[in-house]
């Protein structure tokens, strides 16, 4: 029998057909012993269809399900769990990562520990994918966090007491509709509206939500504003509707711009769309005042830890957000959120057929749990 404790005193002789799940649709093919006797790694991975409970609808389209692929490391004993979630506008897909899955080759590594080498490997592979990178992050990092037996809250040294309370986004609709779906987010204390229509339809969602509650809101415009001054015009008619900050208000390159915003605005600006990675955040300092981490865009948790620390260094204030994915992911996001000023992880309540459980919600704020890994558990 494999315990972790006899796994940390001891390197690992297990078999290779103990560790084959013969229901993943993929795994890699490689060996699970090398030729020297120790135990490798495996990967395993098979594409899921997330069911939304409500159509969403943002400016351009509406889905009803997202695609995403689910991952699996087998190491020790321990299965580490990971996730790719795929809204379609950023251009990964199903096959795409399922194609960029069968390319790692995680044999070459000796143990899990290697993380910084493993994943600095899996980022070289191609230049995007950032999601298909994600999900081996998310599944390393569960699969690490329990062979130790903390989880990545504690191991990171965060405060779990510190989470922030998380935002619900209210979708485009029917004055009707958005009125119900309002009065729906009664745990949440603060709402998130898209807005970046044109003025007449972002003024009457703002005002639609105002006839029915006053809780703080923060708007993502998601690039929709395309003027500087129209920009403003909006920003300054929203400051005084209890709003926080607004998210991407400007297209993504259009930088300049945005640190003329910024300057001007009477309230917070947030890069979403304009900060990916680590890489983008200097350029940043005094275009914004904050961005929005994702662990889809980023690939996963290990630069999201990084990008904390460099967006700490360049006084951004920093917010946490998510695709529409299962509480796999999720849970992995929240693992750093007690660094985060604000939170926005609704992800996994927006659809109904969640595939885990991890952390869960209470009056409006994540509560993280103490099970090792990223928290999860397979339902
Ligand atoms: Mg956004």
């Amino acid at each position: 029998m494999f315990t972790r404790r006899n796994f940390l005193k001891t390197s690992a002789l297990v078999t290779a057909g103990s560790l084959i799940n013969p229901t993943s649709m993929f795994s890699q093919k490689n060996s699970v012993v090398a030729p020297g006797g120790s135990e490798r790694m495996q990967l395993s991975f098979h594409d899921f269809e997330a069911q939304l409970r409500h159509p969403f609808a943002v400016s351009g389209y509406t889905r009803t399900t997202t695609p995403i692929v689910l991952t699996e490391i087998k190491y020790g004993g321990f299965t580490g769990y990971g996730e790719a979630a795929m809204p379609p506008y950023l251009g990964e897909s199903q096959a795409s990562v399922i194609a960029f899955l069968q390319r790692v080759n995680l044999n070459q590594f000796s143990n899990p520990f290697e993380l910084e080498d493993i994943l600095a490997y899996v980022d070289s592979i191609t230049i995007n994918n950032t999601a298909a990178k994600a999900s081996v992050d998310i599944a390393l990092h569960d699969l690490v966090g329990k062979l130790i037996g903390k989880p990545w809250h504690a191991l990171w040294g965060y405060n779990a007491t510190k989470v922030p309370v998380t935002t619900f986004t209210i979708g485009m609709g029917t004055e009707k509709e958005v009125r119900e779906k309002t009065l729906e987010t009664a745990p949440f204390k603060v709402l998130k509206i898209k807005l970046g229509m044109d003025e007449a339809t972002d003024k009457k969602l703002i005002n639609t939500v105002r006839s029915v509650t006053d809780k703080p809101i923060r708007v993502d415009a998601n690039q929709g504003w395309k003027d500087k001054h129209y920009a403003l015009k909006m920003i300054e008619w929203l400051s005084d509707k209890n709003v926080e900050f607004v998210e991407q208000p400007m297209p993504k390159h259009n930088l300049d711009d945005m640190a003329w915003l910024t300057e001007q605005s009477p309230l917070l600006t947030i890069a979403d769309e304009s900060c990916q990675r680590l890489e983008d955040i200097t350029r940043l300092k005094g275009v914004f005042n904050g961005i929005n981490i994702k662990l889809m865009k980023c690939t996963g948790m290990r630069e999201a830890n990084k990008m904390i620390t460099l967006a700490r260094a360049c006084d951004l204030k920093l917010m946490v957000g998510c695709m529409t994915e299962t509480s796999c992911a999720i849970s992995a996001a929240a693992q750093f959120s007690p660094q985060m000023d604000y939170a926005d992880l609704d992800g996994n309540l927006l659809i109904s057929n969640d595939q885990f459980s991890g952390v869960k919600l209470v009056d409006g704020r994540i509560v993280l749990n103490n099970e090792p890994g990223i928290g999860v558990r397979k339902l």
